[in-house]
């Protein structure tokens, strides 16, 4: 381990405690990450089929390519080649009655780049067309920052406010609300809702670009990222919970694991989910407002259905749907070049609370019949296997009022920082929102670790106010004892 800088303590190896430990280590930072789990990439995993079909994702992750940080997350890692990119954004949008429309970027400049395609979008009318036109303007024109009213309603109520009908709500809007924010229109908090639409499609031509990984993730992140933390003295330790967090006087002494053992630090990021958070900090912290915040954020489910059939049935890298209850459909045989006869499908179905306690064989059966109605091939393919990937707490909900229960990276507790998706990001609980949140977390270290009193090894507090700390009841005197 490197001996130069302070030992920084990390808890969860998901991108956001992974994010957070490279960027200690590339600053000559000795890091030690502990994962409850025998592999790091939290809920971005795969893992090898049981009956020898390869790598399986437990659930299809795309991203945008205003997903700059964990672009640059991947650049660092050095498996920006194991992903691919579109050149230009091509959304086919299929329809059973109406055939196949795409949503597609044209050379114009943002946010015109849409226009020819949404022009020739067969799934609205001439009339739907215009109101859409003027809804994206006002998001375009809309400061967010500037509008406290935005996180406590909901984005259906904002579009019908704007003049949306229900038939475009269903066939535009949702089908993008849906797989960004992994709720339907009517759950989703407005305000991030503008935000993917104002970072996605209205400042940049190319934000909505779509990449995705050619490889399984853990092959893309998990594998990587460990080399990477390896190679610059880190220590990873894998299939150990974090029990719980010390604290002694006003900071954190040390993280109790689940073999009884105490890992000492100088600093700790607590990169957990918001449902793990309360249990992993030191017990006299959990009943303070700041940190009780997280709780109150709830989740919502991902299914992924992963298909195996024995030739082609869908010619399309990924398509979404409308009219039908397949969302999105991934041909993974096509996205990751798999050789052989057959193909591999992942129906990816998000917001699924209605389907999540169906058992699997239901899921099966109602979906291939669906794919049957999609695509005439399906009708004469034989289903040679399938695996059903549950996800009850797949994102936390990006509900009306979620944005107020999203804690700061720094917490009341000076050496004490969140990572998360879950964290105050700004952005939906993504891939991006995770990386993110852990480089904050980095600088936010290195920023009061480069201080005179911390480069002397004083431990005393810190006496700057943060965002967390004004909303906090704690006073760390107080606190005070041993955990
Ligand atoms: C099925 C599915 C599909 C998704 N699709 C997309 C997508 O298309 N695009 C996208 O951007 N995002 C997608 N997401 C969301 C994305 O996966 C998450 O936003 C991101 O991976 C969250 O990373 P994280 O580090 O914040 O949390 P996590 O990945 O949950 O990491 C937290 C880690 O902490 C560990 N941990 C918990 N308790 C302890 C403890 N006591 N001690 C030690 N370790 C502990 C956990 O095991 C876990 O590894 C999807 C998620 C799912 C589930």
């Amino acid at each position: 381990m490197s001996e130069g800088g302070p030992r920084v303590v990390i808890v969860g190896g998901g991108l956001a405690g992974l994010a957070a430990a490279c960027g200690v280590a590339d600053r000559g930072y000795s890091v030690a990450l502990v994962e409850r789990r025998p592999s790091l990439g939290g809920r971005a995993w795969s893992f090898s089929h049981p009956q020898g079909q390869g790598e399986v994702d437990n659930g299809q992750h795309v991203f945008l390519k205003c997903c700059t940080y964990y672009i640059r997350f991947l650049q660092k890692l050095d498996v920006w080649d194991k992903t691919h990119m579109q050149k230009r954004l091509r959304v086919p949008v299929v329809d059973s009655h109406r055939g196949v429309s795409s949503l597609e970027s044209s050379p114009l400049p943002a946010p015109f780049h849409l226009l020819p395609s949404f022009l020739r979008f067969r799934h609205l009318s001439p009339l739907d067309k215009a109101r859409a036109a003027y809804a994206m303007l006002s998001i375009r024109f809309t400061d967010r920052t500037k509008s406290d009213e935005l996180d406590s309603i909901s984005f259906y109520r904002w579009l019908r406010e704007h003049g949306q009908s229900e038939a475009a709500i269903d066939r535009f809007w949702n089908l993008i609300v849906l797989a960004t924010l992994n709720d339907d229109v009517r759950m989703v908090s407005a305000d991030l809702a503008l935000m993917v639409f104002q970072e996605g499609f209205l400042k940049r031509a190319d934000g909505a670009n779509v990449g995705y990984a050619t490889v399984g993730l853990t092959s893309l992140i998990g594998r990587e990222a460990r080399r990477y933390i390896e190679e610059r003295g880190g220590r990873v330790i894998l299939g150990q919970a974090t029990q719980e967090l010390l604290l002694e006087g006003e900071r954190i002494a040390g993280a109790r694991l689940a073999d009884g053992s105490i890992l000492r630090g100088q600093w700790y990021v607590c990169a957990v989910p918001h449902q793990v958070l309360l249990a992993v900090i030191p017990p006299g912290l959990r009943g303070d407002p700041f940190f009780r915040r997280a709780s109150e954020l709830a989740t919502t489910p991902i299914i992924n259905i992963h298909l195996w059939y024995d030739r082609p049935v869908m010619a399309l890298d990924f398509a979404a749907f409308i009219n039908s209850e397949a969302q999105w459909v991934f041909n993974k045989s096509k996205m990751w070049h798999l050789a052989g006869d057959g193909q591999y499908l992942d129906i990816s179905l998000s917001g699924a609370r209605q389907y999540i306690d169906l058992p699997k064989e239901e899921l099966v059966e109602r979906f291939a019949r669906e794919l049957r109605r999609l695509f005439p091939k399906a009708r004469q393919a034989r289903l040679e296997r399938w695996l059903v990937m549950k996800e009850r707490q797949a994102t936390f909900a990006a509900a009306p009022g979620s944005g107020g229960y999203r804690l700061p990276c720094r917490t009341p507790i000076d050496n004490l920082f969140l990572a998360g998706d879950w964290t105050a990001t700004g952005w939906p609980a993504t891939m991006e929102s995770a990386v993110r949140s852990g480089v904050a977390c980095a600088e936010g270290i290195a920023r009061l670790a480069s201080r005179p009193e911390q480069r002397g090894g004083d431990q005393q507090r810190l006496e700057t106010t943060t965002e967390g700390s004004e909303r906090s009841n704690l006073r760390l005197s107080s606190i005070g004892g041993k955990a």
